[in-house]
């Protein structure tokens, strides 16, 4: 046997004559062929050198004293199935060369024709190469195959899933059955420590993937550890081969001993942080190349985006449901869980009483003490009542002073309520609040009606006591219970009901102007539309006085119809006259969206002259919505169509959740006045902006922000990249008139009020 060397070919000879293997390699060498070589004469030889000797090819003889070709031909295609394999033989007839070819020789050669050996065992070791270099290759292509799988199957995951848990518990089964990985472990960051904790695993083997997970989840929290090192440098980690000396020392002797030789860890990231870490690891070595990482890297950047996505709207979810200042509910949520409790009583076996309380003087407050102060005391006043009712999800702050509790009082007389009414109020209210060195009585007032005596519909429940509050207010009383206020409501009701009637009929109302001002250019880029009550007797009336009752009424259709054609034929002049196009936004209510003929006369008032630079946009709020708007949706759907743009007003006073929004048509989000408000000097403020307006982005939603009263609050609105700002820093609402003016000066560039005035003057 010669020397070793990997570079040259490995022939095998099956043989008995010396001689012939002298002539063979004789022949060979002169064309040009470098060799080892090996020369066996038994079966088991044959098989131990096929193992041991690794042969390129084999060249076997066809007869031989203790051993036949045909025996060895079927223990190379066992032993050595891709290793080419060639008879050399000097009596090995036609028919017999037929049958061994049928049987898997790659070729034959007379011994009288020798001089066909080289050509021939070249171009069998070249086959044999080429063909071990296409299995490669379909192997890998099977491999990348199965990881396209598996980030499309994350693709889709991210857009299905909206829990943080079950999107990387999913990613981690997809990595084992589509992926083809052995074992796929997710952690996520622990807050505030710099720790992970492994949250979702799969695996073709549980104790493997229980080791893996232990192991991920102590060495996280080491600084060494390839997990920290992927925290922190936000850099995937790839070894190939656990055996190899760039693999880490820990992670190596895990991996080796649970027959793990690939292993890569993805970082998480969001906002260059890394949030959760992603480890795949496989059974056999060199896996992850250049495009399987790609393809990686991109199902870790998507999984990134979902989890953020869930993380942002979660938040934005919390802060639309939960009061940032308290903590606690607001009104909407309080009377879903009020209906929920109560509703789900049967027969009218239990009792509750749903209290609402206002703080007394709040404003007074505000202005002595600064408004920091009064919101310290709303912070102290909701924490003084989760001491005294300790089922927090039972309590709201329904904004400004105004606080709101169910409870359970049982069945008691009328007296025996309003004691225990002044009771719970002089327990819970009756010490002064202590609020940065000041002493601060606090007087509440409160309305409350109790289910079922007072009110047997519990979606009516909220409603009777803020009514009841209402009328402790314009009485002066301390504690109101429902049903003494609804007569006197009724009748002051009624009156006010006739004199809209005949508002409608003598032409009273006005349409106001407010200007939406682009947030870059500072330009007016387009209006909304506002109602006013002229009233003979009481002068301007704002719309917050009469909607409510052109609402329950229904004279909203009709109010609402009338506002369409006079924001329309305003509209008209204004272009007449010469001035700058621009898209008017009205309001509409509800009631107008669900009547079947509001698209027609829509269209009726606007398609003859709107253009897409000028004509009329709408305004609606999120509770027209509901899961069971179809028609309503529809609708907007036919205005959206023909290129009116649909805005949610008040946003985040409701609660549908932006990806509930997003599904719908929707161009524009219309950040409420409170958000705004609490957006300069309230760090949750100014991140729930922040959050309402990089959501709307990720849907493609405008949004303008609406109650925008300070230079601070544009400022901070224009960093967080909100395209239009609405509010008294511009302008109020202004007559027609006042508004052509705006619209005439600078084209559109919004003057300051005092400006205007000298200007008419
Ligand atoms: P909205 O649609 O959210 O309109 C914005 C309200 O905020 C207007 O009150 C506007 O005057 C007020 N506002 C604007 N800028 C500021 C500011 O910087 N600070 C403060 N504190 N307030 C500001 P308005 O005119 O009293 O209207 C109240 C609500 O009445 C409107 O809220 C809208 O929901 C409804 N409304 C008004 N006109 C119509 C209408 O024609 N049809 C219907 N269906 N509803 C209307
Ligand atoms: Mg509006
Ligand atoms: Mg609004």
């Amino acid at each position: 046997m010669s020397n070793d060397s990997s570079l040259v070919n490995r022939i095998l000879f099956v043989e008995d004559q010396p001689a012939d293997v002298e002539l063979a390699l004789h022949q060979l060498k002169r064309a040009g062929i470098q060799c080892v070589w090996n020369r066996v004469q038994t079966a088991s030889d044959l098989v131990a050198a096929l193992h041991d000797f690794r042969p390129t090819i084999v060249l076997s003889d066809f007869s031989l004293p203790q051993f036949d070709g045909m025996s060895a031909l079927q223990l190379a295609r066992q032993h050595a199935p891709a290793v080419p394999f060639i008879f050399v033989s000097g009596t090995i007839g036609e028919e017999r060369a037929i049958r061994a070819l049928r049987s898997g020789a790659t070729d034959y050669v007379l011994k009288d024709n020798i001089s066909r050996l080289a050509p021939a065992v070249s171009r069998a070791i070249n086959d044999a190469a080429a063909s071990v270099e296409r299995a490669k290759q379909e192997a890998l292509i099977a491999r990348l195959y199965r990881v396209l799988r598996m980030l499309s199957g994350v693709n889709s995951l991210v857009l299905r899933i909206r829990d943080r848990k079950e999107l990387l518990r999913e990613t981690c089964r997809l990595a084992i059955s589509a992926g083809g990985y052995a074992a796929a472990i997710a952690s996520t960051k622990v807050l505030d420590i710099a720790a992970m904790q492994p949250v979702a695993w799969s695996g073709i083997d549980d104790g493997i993937t229980e080791e893996l997970r232990t192991y991920v989840a102590e060495s996280a929290a080491r600084e060494s550890s390839v997990i920290s090192r992927v925290i922190r440098t936000a850099k995937e980690y790839v070894c190939n081969s656990t055996a190899s000396p760039s693999a880490t020392v820990n992670l190596d002797a895990l991996m080796i001993h649970a027959g793990l030789q690939s292993v890569v860890v993805l970082p998480l990231v969001i906002d260059g942080t890394t949030v959760a870490v992603l480890v795949l690891s496989a059974r056999d070595s060199n896996i992850v190349g250049k495009e399987e990482l790609e393809m990686l890297r991109e199902a870790a950047g998507n999984l990134s985006f979902g989890l953020q996505y869930i993380q942002r709207d979660t938040t934005a979810r919390f802060l639309t449901h939960f009061d940032s200042q308290t903590g606690l509910a607001k009104r909407p949520l309080f009377c879903e869980r009020v209906q929920r409790l109560v509703g789900n009583t049967r027969s009218h076996e239990s009792h509750y009483a749903v209290v609402v309380m206002d703080i007394e003087r709040l404003s007074i407050i505000n202005d002595s003490f600064g408004r920091r102060t009064g919101d310290l005391l709303l912070q102290h006043v909701a924490d003084r009542l989760k001491r005294y009712y300790p089922k927090t999800d039972q309590i709201a702050h329904f904004g400004g002073g105004t606080f709101a509790l169910i409870t359970a009082p049982g069945n008691r007389t009328d007296e025996e309520i309003r004691v225990a009414g002044r009771q719970q109020a002089q327990t819970v209210f009756g010490e002064p609040f202590q609020i940065e060195g000041r002493v601060i009585p606090v007087a509440v007032r409160t309305g409350f009606a109790h289910f079922p005596e007072d009110v047997s519909d519990s979606t009516a429940l909220v409603q009777s006591a803020e009514a009841a509050l209402h009328d402790a207010r314009v009485s002066g009383a301390k504690h109101v219970r429902y049903s003494s206020t609804t007569r006197s409501e009724g009748v002051g009701q009624f009156a006010l009901e006739h004199r809209l009637r005949l508002a409608l009929e003598r032409k009273e109302f006005e349409l106001f102007y407010q200007p939406k001002v682009n947030v870059i250019t500072r330009r007016i880029q387009g209006a909304e539309a506002l109602i006013r009550w002229r009233s003979p007797e009481e002068g301007l009336v704002a719309p917050s006085v009469f909607l409510p009752l052109l609402e329950s009424t229904g004279l909203i259709v009709q109010t609402g119809d009338w506002v369409i054609r006079q924001a329309a034929s305003d509209c008209q002049r204004w272009l007449r006259e010469g001035l700058p196009p621009i898209r008017v936004a009205v309001n509409i209510s509800p009631a107008q969206l669900r009547h079947p003929d509001f698209v027609r006369d829509f269209f009726r008032a606007v398609e003859p002259w709107s253009t897409k630079t000028s004509g009329l946009d709408v305004e609606i709020t999120e509770g027209v919505l509901q899961e069971d708007s179809r028609a309503e949706v529809q609708r907007l759907k036919l205005l959206r169509d023909s290129g009116v743009k649909i805005a949610i007003d008040d946003f985040g006073t409701g609660y549908s959740s932006l990806r509930r929004l997003a599904a719908l048509p929707i161009d524009t989000l219309k950040i409420d006045r409170c958000f705004v408000a609490e957006s300069v000097g309230n760090p949750v403020g100014a991140s729930l902006v922040k959050t309402i307006i990089e959501l709307a982005r990720t849907f493609n939603m405008t949004t303008v922000a609406e109650g925008v009263e300070k230079q601070e609050q544009l400022d901070y609105l224009w960093h967080m990249g909100c395209d239009q700002s609405q509010g008294f820093l511009h302008s109020p609402a202004v007559t027609a008139d006042e508004f052509a003016v705006l619209l005439r000066h600078g084209k559109g560039v919004l003057i300051h009020p005092a400006e205007r005035d000298e200007d008419s003057a």
